[in-house]
């Protein structure tokens, strides 16, 4: 069956009172940015709900691009027709049919947004009914009014009238926009883009911050960093990610040539972050987040979260810190990072992982080996020279020059 219509229902949108206005709005720019490709098709915004009028459009490829767009609660799909008893019984023909195919028992329920129209609620729903058994194929309808599997809902306008079955769920979450902006530290592995996923769905514009050491680190790594950023832009409302890329090299080196091998990984995390917030700082932006895991590695312990911590005020988020691994390795599938994330190429922590890091760092001892050399200009530095480029959803930037995936090695 060819649908004519989507209802896009809103999310969380009616928990934000005086805000609501500002957010549908919001809303509806963003999913009219992300359909603007698809020509001849209508969308009109009403209260509680979009409608979009496909027109022809296929509703797949609308459906796949709407899954871009936080704050939609879900879809329910259908048949528009004039507001007429007639037409209303043609239309919910073909949708019940399809509603029953795989079983499923169903009811129809009728709602009046049109008082004028000549029959009440129940008796447009026990007419269609009558219909619809009497002209679908031999056994092919099952109805059960007291506990179906699907409702098929008639919405009733003065204009025309929308025969909806399926209820689709959507990305939910809250619109991009006005829930301000957050840095992410993005390695190339799996946590980080699944934690910037998830700060795009609290409704946060997400910049991304990657550190890199070159030669080091290879073309390839900035490659995986590029390829997870464009998957992510996908998700921001104008389709743009802004990367910022942190020459860490000439930092790193002086930590660990100064730093006892066991405390090597705390300072460069310390510096990581101090790194980080000087970055967010520069551009206005308020909230760091990353894709730290409790337990996960030897800096993800508390002790070592306190000792990283304590060189910034800066809130941080952590949106997976709890999960396990298969949750975040499900969201990476669903996103469509994982397959990126799992590419080999070495980033600038695993280049210089220490062979024992301090599972539990001390504050003090930080201190004591950082005033072992002038880390505060480097940090500067870094900060100064980092380079900014917008990845463009849709458009993945290939790297050529030298792409080698030899690794040198330092210690
Ligand atoms: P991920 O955690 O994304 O899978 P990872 O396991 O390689 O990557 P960890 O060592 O667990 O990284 O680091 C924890 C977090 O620190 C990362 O999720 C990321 O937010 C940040 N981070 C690590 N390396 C980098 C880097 N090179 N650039 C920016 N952020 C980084
Ligand atoms: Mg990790």
């Amino acid at each position: 069956m060819k649908y004519d219509a989507i209802l896009v229902r809103f999310g969380e949108l009616f928990l934000k009172g005086k805000n609501r206005r500002q957010f549908i709005d919001r809303l509806f720019q963003t999913v009219r940015t992300k359909l603007t490709g698809f020509k001849g098709m209508e969308l009109q915004l009403k209260y509680d709900h979009i409608l979009i009028l496909l027109h022809g459009v296929d509703e797949q490829a609308v459906l796949k691009q709407l899954d871009f767009v936080f704050g939609i609660h879900s879809y329910a799909l259908g048949k528009i027709c004039e507001s007429t008893m007639e037409s209303i019984c043609e239309a919910a023909l073909p949708v019940a049919i399809e509603a029953c195919a795989d079983g499923k028992a169903i009811k129809f329920e009728t709602r009046r947004g049109w008082k004028e129209f000549p029959h009440g609620s129940i008796q447009v729903s026990q007419q269609v009914a009558e219909y619809v058994g009497g002209h679908a194929p031999e056994g092919s309808i099952l109805f059960n009014v007291a506990k179906p599997d699907l409702a098929i809902r008639i919405l009733i306008k003065p204009k025309n009238t929308l025969v909806v079955s399926r209820e689709v769920p959507a990305s939910g979450g809250l619109p991009i926009g006005l829930n301000g902006r957050s840095l992410l530290m993005l390695s190339g592995g799996l946590d980080s883009p699944v934690a910037g996923y998830l700060m795009m769905k609290r409704g946060l514009q997400v910049e991304g911050l990657h550190f890199e050491s070159p030669p080091y680190t290879t073309a390839k790594a900035r490659q995986k960093v590029y390829d997870l950023a464009e998957k992510m832009a996908h998700f921001l409302p104008r389709g743009k990610f802004r990367l910022h890329l942190v020459p860490f090299t000439k930092l790193q080196k002086e930590i660990f040539a100064h730093v006892p091998d066991s405390y090597g990984m705390t300072i460069m995390r310390r510096m990581m972050y101090r790194v980080s917030a000087g970055v967010a700082e520069r551009n206005s932006i308020r909230l760091l987040s990353n894709g730290e895991n409790l337990g996960q590695v030897a800096s993800q312990t508390p002790d070592s979260m306190w000792a990283i911590n304590a060189v910034t005020e800066m809130p941080i988020i952590r949106p997976v810190a709890c999960m396990d691994k298969d949750e975040i390795t499900n969201i990476a599938k669903k996103i469509d990072t994982f397959e990126i994330s799992i590419r080999p190429h070495e980033d600038c922590c695993t280049v210089f992982v220490p062979k024992s890091p301090a599972t539990a760092p001390k504050k003090g001892k930080c201190e004591l080996f950082e005033k072992a050399f002038d880390w505060e200009p480097l940090v500067q530095e870094c900060v100064e020279n980092t380079e900014i480029i917008d990845i463009i959803a849709g458009e993945p930037i290939a790297l050529d020059g030298d792409t080698t995936d030899e690794i040198c090695s330092l210690l």
